[in-house]
C-alpha cells in the first residue's frame, strides 16, 4: 500500500507555505505521497476572487513541476458541494485500492475536526499528521493515537496576501514558485 498523505486547500492561489508543508510531509515522515486537493468552487455561492477550479489546479501542478512523489488532485471538482473529507476519502478508497490515505492539517484545523461530518470514523480509519502552527492549540485530539505532531519550518504567508499583492501590482517573487509568479503575470489572474 503506498501511504498518500492528502493536504486540502483552495490553493488560491498555492504559495510557498503551502509548498514547505507538502514536502516536509513527503520528505521527513512514512508518506510516500503526498496530494495537493484542491477544493472547488461551491455553485450556491459567489466565488468573488476564487479562481476557477481548474486554474487553481494548473497553478498548483506548476507549482510541483517534476517533485517526485508530489501530485495535484482534482477528485472534488465533480463530487456533490459541498464536500465533505469523509466522502471524498471514500471515493479515493474506492478508485485507489492499493492506496492508503492519511490527512494533513495545521494544529489551527485540529480542534475543529470533531465538528466534521463522521469525525468518528475518521479518527477510527485514517492516520493525521499536523503541523504546529505557532499562537494556536491543537487541544485534546493531539494526543489522539491516530495523530501525529510535527514541528515543520513555517513561512507566515497566505493567499490572501498574494492576491492583495498583485492586485497592488507588488512583487510576489520567492512567495510562490517562480513557474506560478509567471503564469499568474501571464494570466493576469488576481488583477
Ligand atoms: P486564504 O488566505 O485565501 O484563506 P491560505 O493561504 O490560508 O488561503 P488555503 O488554500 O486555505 O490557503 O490553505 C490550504 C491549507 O494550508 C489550509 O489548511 C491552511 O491552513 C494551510 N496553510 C495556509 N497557509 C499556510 C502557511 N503559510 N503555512 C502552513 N500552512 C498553511
Amino acid at each position: 500500500m503506498r501511504k498518500t498523505g492528502l493536504f486540502f486547500g483552495s490553493f488560491n492561489p498555492v504559495h510557498v507555505g503551502h509548498m514547505i508543508i507538502a514536502n516536509y510531509m513527503l520528505t521527513r515522515t512514512d508518506l510516500d505521497e503526498v496530494w495537493l486537493v484542491v477544493s472547488p468552487q461551491n455553485p450556491f455561492k459567489k466565488a468573488g476572487s476564487l479562481a476557477r477550479d481548474h486554474d487553481r489546479l494548473n497553478l498548483v501542478e506548476l507549482a510541483i513541476g517534476d517533485t517526485p512523489g508530489l501530485r495535484g488532485s482534482n477528485i472534488e471538482f465533480d463530487m456533490p458541494k459541498p464536500s465533505y473529507t469523509i466522502d471524498t476519502l471514500a471515493v479515493l478508497r474506492d478508485k485507489y485500492p492499493d492506496r492508503a490515505f492519511s490527512l494533513i492539517m495545521g494544529g489551527d484545523n485540529l480542534p475543529t475536526l470533531p465538528k466534521w461530518k463522521n469525525s468518528d470514523i475518521l479518527l477510527r480509519d485514517y492516520d493525521i499528521h499536523v503541523y504546529n502552527r505557532p499562537g494556536y492549540d491543537t487541544g485534546e485530539l493531539a494526543s489522539h493515537p491516530r495523530v501525529t505532531l510535527h514541528d515543520a519550518p513555517l513561512m507566515h504567508l497566505s493567499a490572501t496576501y498574494i492576491r492583495a499583492s498583485i492586485r497592488d501590482g507588488l512583487s510576489i517573487r520567492y512567495l510562490v514558485p517562480d513557474a506560478v509568479a509567471r503564469e499568474l503575470e501571464i494570466s493576469g489572474m488576481y488583477k
